[in-house]
């Protein structure tokens, strides 16, 4: 793989002026700027990128192709059309024009919020999405409320989270506007607050009041993973309600809504016409959307061209224990060793009774035959299970011949909220991760389930250990490389019975039951399961 030469780190912040330079609209994949030797790679991503967006701020956006393997599903003509779409509705009504102006102060008069053609309110609605959690659980979050948007024609605005700390993160995605949430928005802080309590919740709208909209200022969506079954009911609107009139709609979700959108007959026909394979989603979505800023990238490209764009193979193995604390856990340990060797992704290591025999003189220089090399990436907060793995291959030789080296970035020890250095070390590791060839990953984790979907892998799954003991089978091939929803409807849009819980993962093909988490829902595609 060429590496890119070094390119400048400039801010490219969230909410930073974006410099929309058209005259490097014509070719990206020829800029000097860029891997020359590469030049085929196709830098547009099949038209799911815009050319023209200035490379400097936001190097990673271009750059990512020549780190990764061609595209493995090609974006619809009319998903780039819809991107094309939303990037222009976006720009018409975003923070700093006249519609957005008027709009706010709608909100901040207390006026109610219902528009009641699409001319009314300049054309423009908005979909205002809270940020909180982990970054697995936000980057997840922000890729469903994109598609979201998109269905719903809104123009998505993203909070920057409590620490502020989504403009270290990711570039801006639209041309020539910002998807960053003003910072004078209206309803300051107190819309963080919301829960599904508040009287602007679309389950106590929906399901209670039915369906009046007097004196409401906007719409609150409460997709949570917990989320009541009332408050999923969003999944089924049908746009006829008042959801489609009001002007202001606020989400809190902190996971991937995408397979309850597929139950909504009124979304079907579109996502069928965006996605023909519906395990493409989040994969295309995320190339198109989440672009890490230069510092972010920075970490990533120098960690990938230090330690393992070298090797023959790249294997990334994400920890996360979610239960149990922070301490280093032997059964954790067991349970890696044991998939990565059953699934044969890690040589055995030789041992002998008694003294080790005498290992070979060193060859010459030269004659010395290359054996197979091996990068494993590991990410976690802590180091322990690294440390134990490259022991082992110190201690012993491998089985097969093979070099195996272990690399973790950093081990933080625990979970940190909203503090900028911390974050962007998970996001260098996310997409560090995303460029492996294989990967394990842990069960129930966001953090795991961006990793592999960003870099369209299907991963080797771990279950959830039980009892303190490694669970057997230890992990599982993942049927796609679709993220898993963790708070997806389980009723039937069709009759809208919030009582009767059924499997909703039966009424379509392409949603089925995650392996991972028997609630969970996630999308595959027909024809490879
Ligand atoms: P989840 O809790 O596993 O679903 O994943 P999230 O990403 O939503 O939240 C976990 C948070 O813990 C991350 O945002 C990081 O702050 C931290 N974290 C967990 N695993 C890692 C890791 O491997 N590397 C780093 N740097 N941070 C991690």
């Amino acid at each position: 793989m060429a590496t890119p030469p070094l390119l400048f780190l400039l801010g490219g912040r969230l909410g930073a002026p974006v410099v929309w330079i058209r005259s490097t609209v014509a070719s990206v994949g020829a800029s000097q700027t860029v891997a020359a030797a590469e030049s085929k790679k196709d830098a547009l991503l099949g038209g799911l990128l815009l050319p023209g967006f200035d490379e400097q701020t936001c190097a990673s956006r271009y750059q990512s192709v020549y780190y990764r393997k061609n595209l493995t599903r090609q974006p619809s003509p009319y998903l780039i059309k819809r991107l094309r779409d939303q990037e222009a509705l976006q720009r018409r009504c975003g923070p700093g024009t006249e519609p957005y102006a008027r709009a706010s102060e709608r909100l901040r008069s207390g006026q109610t919020g219902a528009v009641d053609n699409d001319d009314d309110g300049g054309g423009c609605r908005y979909l205002v999405l809270i940020s909180y959690r982990g970054l697995g659980n936000r980057m997840l979050a922000i890729t469903s409320a994109f598609l979201y948007a998109l269905l719903t024609r809104r123009v998505l605005l993203v909070d920057r989270g409590y620490g502020n700390t989504l403009p270290d993160l990711f570039c801006e995605p639209f041309p020539g506007t910002t998807w960053a949430l003003p910072l004078d928005f209206p309803l300051d802080k107190e819309f963080r607050d919301l829960d599904e309590t508040a009287p602007e919740s679309y389950g106590n709208v929906a399901v209670n009041r039915s369906g009046s909209v007097s004196g409401m200022r906007f719409v609150y969506l409460h997709l949570d993973h917990a989320a009541s079954q009332a408050n999923r009911l969003v999944y089924c609107d049908d746009d006829e309600s008042f959801l489609r009139r009001m002007q202001w709609a606020i989400l809190r979700t902190d996971q991937y809504m995408v397979p309850g959108l597929f139950f909504n007959p009124t979304h079907q026909g579109e996502l069928d016409r965006l996605f023909p394979r519906k395990d493409s989603v989040f994969y295309l979505l995320s190339r198109y959307l989440l672009h890490p800023t230069n510092d972010v990238w920075g970490m990533v490209t120098r960690y990938y061209n230090a330690y393992l764009s070298g090797a023959d193979e790249r294997l990334g193995i994400q920890i996360r224990v979610l239960f149990g604390g922070d301490k280093p856990a032997q059964h954790v340990l067991d349970q890696i060793l044991a998939c990565t060797s059953r699934e044969r992704l890690l040589p055995g290591v030789v041992t002998t009774q008694g003294p080790a025999p005498a290992p070979p003189l060193p060859a010459a220089a030269g004659a010395r035959a290359r054996r197979r090399s091996k990068a494993v990436l590991v990410t976690g907060l802590s180091g322990w299970y690294h440390d134990s793995i490259r022991e082992m291959y110190w201690e012993s030789p491998a089985a097969d011949g093979e070099v195996v080296s272990l690399f973790q970035p950093s081990h933080e020890e625990h979970q940190l909220w909203y503090q900028n250095k911390h974050d962007m070390k998970a996001a260098a590791e996310i997409y560090l991760l995303s460029l492996t060839d294989n990967i394990v990953t842990s069960a129930w984790s966001t953090f795991g389930y961006v990793g592999y979907a960003l870099g369209g892998l299907r991963p080797y799954l771990m279950f959830l250990p039980e009892n303190q003991t490694a669970p057997d089978p230890p992990c599982t091939r993942a049927m796609s490389m679709e993220p898993c929803s963790h708070g997806a409807p389980s009723f039937e849009c069709t009759r809208k019975e919030i009582g009767t819980i059924i499997n909703t993962g039966l009424l379509l093909p392409h949603v089925r039951a995650c392996e991972d988490i028997s609630w969970g829902l996630k999308l595959t595609d027909p024809d490879e399961v």
